[in-house]
C-alpha cells in the first residue's frame, strides 16, 4: 500500500457481500415491523458500551459491525414507521426512497453546482418544480431541498426577509400564531429576528394581524413577513389561508405557509379543499421526510418566484476571495443550487423522492395520504359515537385529539402511559386550547383500521382502569 491506495477500501466481492447483507436486514426490518415492538426505550446506562468506547485505532470485521449496529443500536429506538406509532409524526418510509439515499451516498455526487453536479441538479429542479405543482402553486415556482422542515423554514424565512427588508432588517416585524412550531421559533432566532420583531397571536386571523400590522407601523416599525400554519403538528389545524393571502397581498407583507406536516394532503381532493389558498403563498414548506414518505433527511422550500432565494443566498452577495470557486460558476442557464440555499455541499436527497414519485406514481402517494385522512375521519367517528369519549380536535390532515370523557387530567396521561407501555402502540398527549388531549396522527399507510379501533378499545379500557384505581380509596 505504499502509494496510497487500499488504506480505505475492501475488495470488491467483499463490498457486494456486505451490501447484500445490508440490503437483507433493511428488507427484514421493513417487512417484519409489525412483529417489533413499537418502541425500545433505553437509559444512558444501557448503552455504555457504546457511549464510553474509546476511539478504535484498529480495524474490526466490518460484518460484525453492521450486526452490531443491526441488533444493538437500530433497535433501540421508537420505530416511526411502525403500525402501531401514532404519537408525533410518524414517518412510514418507502424502500425505493432507501435505494435513492444508497445511490446518492454510493456515487457522492453534489447537485449544488452545475458544473460539478448537473445530473443531481437536474433531478432536484424537477422534482422541486413537481411538488410546486402538486401543491397549486404557480407555474415559475421552484425551490430547494433542506435536511427538514426546520431548515427550509429558515431559508424561506431569511429570503422573505432580505427580499422585503434589504440589508438591514431592523424594526422588521413578523406574525405568527402560538401554535408555530418551535424549531420555526428557532429558526427566527437564529436568523437575529428578536423577540420583539416576532408577533406571536393567540389566532392567526387577518382582523387581529391587520390591527398588529397597523399599530406596529404607527410605532414606526417595519411589517414583513405572516407566518402561517398548514397543519399544526399538534392538532393538524389551519390558518385561513386565503384571508391572510388577500391581506398579505394588500398590506405588501410576504405570506409563507410552514406546511411541513400538512401541505402534503394537497396531493389529495380533500386536503386541496382544506388547504383552499396553499398555492397563493409567496413561499411553502413541506416536509417529503413526513407525509411523503421518504428516509430523513429531506425538507423542502417552494417559493412563488426563485429568483428570491437566488438574490437572498448567491455566493456573489458574500464573496471574500473566493476564488477557488471560479471552476464551480454556472454558465447561463445553468443553475448552482448552492446559490439558493443556506447550504454549500449538500447530498443528492431529491433522488430519493425522484424515485419513489417515478417508480410508484403521483397515484399511489395520493392514495396513502387519502388513507390517513380516511383513518382520521374513522377515529374521529367512532369517538363520537361513543359514550365514553370526547372529541377535542379534528379530524384535520390526519391529526385527532381525544379524551376519555370520565376523568381528569391526571387519567389521561395514565391511559397515555399504559397504552405505551403495552408495547404494540405509541400515542402522545398535546394540549388543545388549553385541553389537555390524547392525539393520534394516523397517516402511516401501515397501520389498518382495526389498529385504530383497538387503540381506541384500549383507550377506554385503560380509562376505566385508571378512574377506577383513583376512585377507589386505599
Ligand atoms: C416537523 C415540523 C417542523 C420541523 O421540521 P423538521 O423536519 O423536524 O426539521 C416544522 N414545522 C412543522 C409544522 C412541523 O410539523
Amino acid at each position: 500500500m505504499s502509494d496510497g491506495a487500499g488504506w480505505l477500501e475492501l475488495p470488491p466481492e467483499r463490498m457486494r457481500e456486505l451490501g447484500h447483507r445490508v440490503v437483507d436486514l433493511v428488507v427484514d426490518h421493513l417487512t417484519g415491523l409489525r412483529a417489533q415492538p413499537v418502541r425500545t426505550g433505553a437509559a444512558p446506562d444501557d448503552l455504555r458500551h457504546v457511549l464510553d468506547e474509546p476511539p478504535p485505532e484498529q480495524p474490526a470485521d466490518p460484518g460484525l459491525l453492521v450486526e452490531f449496529l443491526t441488533n444493538e443500536v437500530l433497535p433501540r429506538s421508537l420505530r416511526l414507521g411502525h403500525p402501531g406509532c401514532l404519537a408525533f409524526i410518524p414517518s412510514a418510509s418507502n424502500f425505493l426512497g432507501v435505494l435513492g439515499d444508497l445511490l446518492a451516498s454510493g456515487f457522492n455526487t453534489s447537485p449544488g453546482a452545475w458544473p460539478v453536479g448537473a445530473g443531481p441538479a437536474a433531478v432536484e429542479l424537477v422534482t422541486a418544480r413537481w411538488l410546486a405543482d402538486l401543491l397549486g402553486l404557480p407555474e415559475g415556482a421552484g425551490g430547494v431541498f433542506t435536511p427538514g422542515g426546520t431548515l427550509a423554514n429558515l431559508t424561506a424565512i431569511a429570503a422573505a426577509r432580505d427580499d422585503r427588508l434589504g440589508e438591514d432588517a431592523s424594526g422588521g416585524v413578523l406574525y405568527c400564531s402560538d401554535q408555530t412550531h418551535p424549531a420555526v421559533l428557532r429558526a427566527c432566532r437564529v436568523l437575529g429576528l428578536g423577540r420583539d420583531q416576532v408577533r406571536v397571536l393567540p389566532v392567526l386571523d387577518a382582523a387581529r394581524v391587520l390591527a398588529a400590522v397597523h399599530a406596529d407601523r404607527a410605532a414606526g416599525l417595519r411589517p414583513f413577513l405572516v407566518l402561517a400554519n398548514a397543519g399544526t403538528t399538534s392538532a393538524g389545524a389551519i390558518d385561513p389561508l386565503p384571508e391572510l393571502a388577500a391581506l398579505s397581498r394588500a398590506e405588501g407583507l410576504w405570506l409563507h405557509v410552514d406546511g411541513a406536516h400538512g401541505a402534503a394532503a394537497a396531493l389529495t381532493e380533500r386536503g386541496r379543499t382544506a388547504l383552499r389558498g396553499l398555492g397563493e403563498a409567496d413561499s411553502v414548506v413541506i416536509d417529503p421526510h413526513k407525509w411523503l414518505f421518504q428516509p430523513y433527511e429531506i425538507g423542502c422550500v417552494l417559493v412563488r418566484d426563485p429568483e428570491v432565494l437566488r438574490r437572498a443566498f448567491t455566493i456573489d452577495r458574500f464573496r471574500a476571495g473566493a476564488d477557488y470557486l471560479t471552476a464551480s460558476r454556472p454558465a447561463a442557464a445553468e443553475t448552482n443550487l448552492s446559490d439558493h440555499g443556506v447550504q454549500f455541499t449538500t447530498a443528492a436527497r431529491a433522488l430519493k423522492l425522484w424515485l419513489s414519485l417515478k417508480g410508484f406514481g403521483v397515484a399511489a402517494f395520493r392514495a396513502a395520504i387519502d388513507h390517513g385522512l380516511d383513518q382520521a375521519e374513522h377515529v374521529a367517528a367512532r369517538v363520537a359515537a361513543s359514550h365514553e369519549l370526547d372529541l377535542v380536535a379534528g379530524p384535520s390532515l390526519g391529526i385527532v385529539c381525544l379524551r376519555y370523557r370520565h376523568g381528569p387530567d391526571e387519567v389521561q396521561t395514565a391511559i397515555c402511559r399504559t397504552i405505551n407501555d403495552s408495547g404494540g402502540t405509541f400515542i402522545a398527549t398535546t394540549t388543545v386550547d388549553g385541553v389537555l388531549a390524547l392525539r393520534l396522527c394516523t397517516i402511516n399507510p401501515r397501520t389498518t383500521r382495526a389498529d385504530l379501533d383497538g387503540v381506541l378499545t384500549a383507550i377506554v379500557a385503560a380509562g376505566r382502569t385508571a378512574n377506577s384505581t383513583r376512585l377507589t380509596p386505599r
